[in-house]
């Protein structure tokens, strides 16, 4: 349970400013563009009626994201086959960038199904307005097609235009309460009260904790370390305010926490997330709370790029006994989450001790090689999941092999022995194949220097 707490805590210094800002989620910029469409309105109370369309125009958005942009656009990504979105903003992936206005036709069609019925349904719109604006984008198919960039990807965003004023949808009180009404769905209310179990409130009004890790499905002993009966998992009730911190918290983790390069990998991919926990201060001044050490780390890893050249274990081995770290290995594929290992409260000490130990490796194997961590871990995992040393020669184990290979690098977090005699024979009957590629020698003696460092390791690594 550490690490749900530990998430928990980095919505502290939550300052939302408004009830829905901790669901708003930055939009892909990734090779995409912005089709911005305006449907100009009769008035901008409730219902509104729709008149014509104006200022189709395509805008690139600022690759690195921020909260008016988010606020603007009230964007959240939807998964499954839904009949509704959070807000007039539909992200059209590749499918305009096929040839033909049969695409853009489609598309259309199921914006009209997709956005705007519910949009009537729920009376943001009069009687029969999703047809029309159906209409309007299919007189305009024309002007919208020529517009679109297809090397691009195309999100569309509709705003609202009054007596030649534009909105976007996060500048309307109507679409903030529509998107409020939609999370209000995630919540059940139950007969009798309960509490909550992360801040322990006693509430009637409580959602799970799948509405925010997907991957919490509660079907894996195991995710809530300590507890282990099926019927325990199911009951983790979660109250409103306690559901915003964590989808804040959720945000955080994504831009400031998350690490791609020690399992590099393309559907499923594998991210890494490092969650900081404060567990006492050091200081004696009182401007210092545990906020504040997290919020110096996170700019720490920010400033120092450690991410970006990747050396992020360097930089938290180099942290002192103050923080502690929780780790998480998630699978995702498409809309999927899957939970691949939990690895909790992880000393900086320990982190020292094994990158001391890799160092001591790297100075009797090689004359230059580097003694970070980083390096160490992407060591293990190539020399794991590849039979050669080109990094293209990834076969078909290598799904199973990237599972292993995180494995072995959470039970080197968790300082859990390593069986290296599993290791061998697997190595060995490798062997084979391994003979008949150009490079054998180098590769042999890498899964050699593997073994080495392993056993080095449970003689003085382990906990
Ligand atoms: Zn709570």
């Amino acid at each position: 349970m550490g690490f749900i707490n530990a998430i928990h805590k980095l919505s502290t210094e939550m300052n939302e400013k408004s009830y829905i800002s901790p669901f708003l989620q930055d939009l892909n910029t990734n090779k995409t563009k912005f089709l911005e469409v305006f449907i100009e309105v009769d008035r901008l109370e409730l219902p509104m009626k729709p008149l014509k369309l104006s200022g189709i125009a395509l805008i690139e958005l600022d690759d690195e994201p921020c909260e008016q942009q988010r606020e603007k656009y009230l964007y959240k990504p939807l998964s499954g086959n839904v009949s509704w979105q959070y807000s007039p903003v539909f992200p059209t992936g590749s499918e305009l960038c096929k040839k033909g206005i049969a695409p853009l036709e489609k598309i259309i069609s199921k914006i009209r199904k997709k956005v705007f019925e519910d949009l009537e349904k729920q009376k943001l719109f009069t009687e029969n307005a999703a047809e029309k604006i159906e209409n309007l984008l299919f007189d305009a198919k024309e002007t919208i097609d020529s517009t679109i960039d297809k090397n691009f990807k195309t999100t569309i965003i509709f705003g609202i235009e009054h007596k030649g004023k534009r909105y976007l949808p996060g500048e309307l009180d109507s679409f903030r309460g529509y998107f409020n009404n939609k999370i209000q769905n995630d919540f059940k209310r139950l007969n009798n009260s309960t509490n909550c179990s992360l801040c322990l409130k006693e509430v009637q009004k409580v959602t799970n904790l799948s509405k925010i890790f997907k991957f919490a499905t509660f079907d894996k002993l195991g995710f809530l370390p300590g507890l282990s009966s099926k019927s325990q998992l199911k009951v983790f009730p979660i109250c409103e305010q306690c559901y915003r911190n964590l989808m804040y918290a959720r945000r955080r983790i994504q831009t400031s926490f998350t690490n791609f390069y020690v399992i590099p990998s393309s559907d499923p991919f594998v991210e890494m997330w490092i969650i900081p926990e404060v567990l006492f201060l050091n200081s004696s001044s009182k401007k210092i709370t545990k906020a504040v050490v997290i919020k110096n780390f996170e700019a720490y890893l920010h400033n120092n790029a450690c991410m970006r050249e990747k050396r992020m274990f360097d930089a938290l081995q180099k942290q002192d006994a103050t923080l502690n770290f929780h780790f998480l290995f998630i699978e995702k594929q498409q809309a999927k989450e899957g939970l691949m290992q939990v690895i909790e409260d992880v000393s900086p000490s320990h982190l020292k001790k094994i990158q001391s130990l890799w160092e001591k490796n790297s100075k009797k194997f090689t004359n230059s090689g580097s003694v970070l961590l980083d390096t160490c871990f992407s060591f293990l995992r190539l020399v794991y999941i590849n039979d050669s040393e080109s990094k293209r020669s990834v076969n078909t184990e290598s799904k199973f092999r990237t599972q292993k290979a995180v494995e072995l690098i959470a039970k080197l977090l968790r300082g859990e022995r390593i069986n290296t005699n599993g290791l061998k024979k697997e190595f060995v009957s490798r062997f084979p194949k391994i003979m008949h590629s150009g490079n054998y020698k180098t590769v042999i003696n890498n899964q050699f220097r593997f073994i080495e460092f392993l056993e080095d390791y449970n003689r003085e690594g382990t906990i």
